[in-house]
């Protein structure tokens, strides 16, 4: 779907996301902690969240739930009282994990603890020191370079103790146990691309979910990024073999073109399904292999779950600029990428709910399709020629061992066309959907 055939509806999705991330953008989030609580309250209001506290210590495979982060003030003060850093300013100045400090040193002790981007001079770079117990404070490399010398006062007033870990889950069952998953990380503070852009999606995609028919059952998780994972896979490893399909969303929301990176298996449904979404867009994008690099899907993909989940992004992370710096704020993402990210995800898990395998019920040469008024039916589509053609291969590809996706990508014919080729036969009674152990469904 291009950004200009968007419906109303969807154009207004956009404005909502966008606003929910301008709310959440002030908030300090973590890994742990109240930002994550005030961050997953938020977006309850939305959508009925289920919260889960997971307590620190808990041993998670080879991790361990560390201890919860909370922050208050923290700042660097000159000689006269005067905070030429403060953390109220933005929440990037802290390095987030850092443990409580309250100091007087020299110009030259405190440098050890800064950190700026030469190359980006009016940018403050995002740090964290979630597993060593340091401290640290972020700043514009102009702003570091006129810090005089002299002594500095510096104090973060943060707390570092045994308390929880939070995640947000909802889960919309659906006709089948199997289970479509979509995950997104909570854990990075004023950033707008990486983080708060798949929020906002996946808060507004849920509340889509909820109101359309589903075959599927859906889980939307709301997670600190590889803690939250793997904390959420090592309490439901009972639960895993239900998950069918995924998408980790993340940096959904800048202007570039929406790139998916397929899940170590490669060719799974999810894999085919954006696939074919993308290439049916009608607008650039781009598709790369699984790497053991990036977001959730490298818990998901790790080998002793090897689920079919993908990433889908649009510029990924580390390949713009702003990424991990204030840059990366609100103006960075738009009402219309995330509508056209919507849009995409729609379309995909439109693909994975109408993928059956259909049988032709009249497998001995065509059926007479102008008897029973199909020609005409498809005559006057817009686009007469393709719903013809998607007709013909529905009929002649269901034979029970094809699925509608295999065959809209074998006549490459979009799904919609595909998917409504076969509703028409059924009611004709030409074909018959089958079920998922072969049976032809009543
Ligand atoms: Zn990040």
């Amino acid at each position: 779907m291009t950004p200009s055939a968007f419906s109303p509806a969807v154009e207004a999705l956009g404005q909502e996301m966008y606003q929910l991330a301008s709310e959440l953008f002030p908030i300090c989030r973590s890994l742990t902690g109240a930002g994550v609580r005030q961050t997953l309250q938020t977006i309850g209001r939305l959508i009925p969240l289920r919260m889960h506290e997971v307590p620190s210590g808990t041993a998670v495979f080879d991790w361990t739930v560390p201890p919860e982060w909370n922050i208050r003030d923290a700042y660097v003060a000159d000689a006269r009282g005067h905070r030429v850093v403060d953390f109220n300013r933005h929440n990037l100045h802290v390095v987030n994990y850092s443990v409580p400090v309250r100091a007087r040193m020299s110009r030259a002790e405190l440098d050890a603890h800064l950190f700026s981007l030469p190359e980006k001079p009016d940018w403050i770079p995002y740090r964290t020191a979630y597993y060593e117990r340091s401290w640290g404070f972020c700043l514009s490399h102009r702003q570091r370079l006129a810090l005089p010398e002299g002594e500095y006062d510096v104090v973060i007033d943060s707390t570092l103790e045994p308390g929880h870990l939070s995640y947000g889950e909802y889960c919309l069952p659906g006709e089948l146990p199997d289970e479509i998953l979509i995950s997104c990380h909570v854990c990075h503070p004023s950033l707008g691309n990486d983080n708060l852009s798949g929020i906002a999606l996946a808060t507004f995609l849920a509340r889509h979910v909820a109101t359309e028919p589903r075959r599927y059952s859906y889980r939307f998780l709301f997670i600190p990024g590889t803690i939250g994972s793997i904390t959420w896979l090592a309490r439901n490893q009972a639960l895993v073999s239900r998950i069918k399909h995924g998408l980790v969303l993340t940096c959904v929301g800048d202007a570039g073109k929406p790139t998916y990176k397929r899940s170590r298996q490669g060719s799974a449904e999810i894999d085919r399904a954006v696939g074919h979404v993308l290439r049916h867009s009608g607008a650039p994008f781009e598709i790369q292999d699984f790497i053991p690099w990036g977001y959730d899907e490298r818990q998901y993909c790790s080998p002793g779950f090897n689920l079919a989940v993908g990433c889908l992004m649009r510029t990924p992370n580390g390949r713009y600029p702003e990424y991990h710096t204030s840059a990366d704020d609100l103006s960075l993402i738009g009402p219309r990428h995330l509508a056209d990210s919507f849009a995409t995800c729609a379309a995909v898990l439109a693909v994975l709910e109408g993928n059956h395998r259909c049988i032709n019920l009249n497998p001995k040469c065509e059926p007479q399709l102008g008897r029973r008024g199909l020609y005409e039916a498809m005559a006057t589509a817009q686009n007469a020629r393709d719903p013809q053609m998607a007709m013909l291969w529905v009929l002649n590809l269901s034979d029970g061992s094809h699925s509608l996706l295999d065959i809209a990508e074998r006549a490459n014919i979009p799904f919609g066309l595909v998917r409504e080729a076969a509703d028409q036969l059924c009611q004709h009674n030409l074909l018959a959907r089958l079920t998922e152990s072969g049976e032809v469904s009543q």
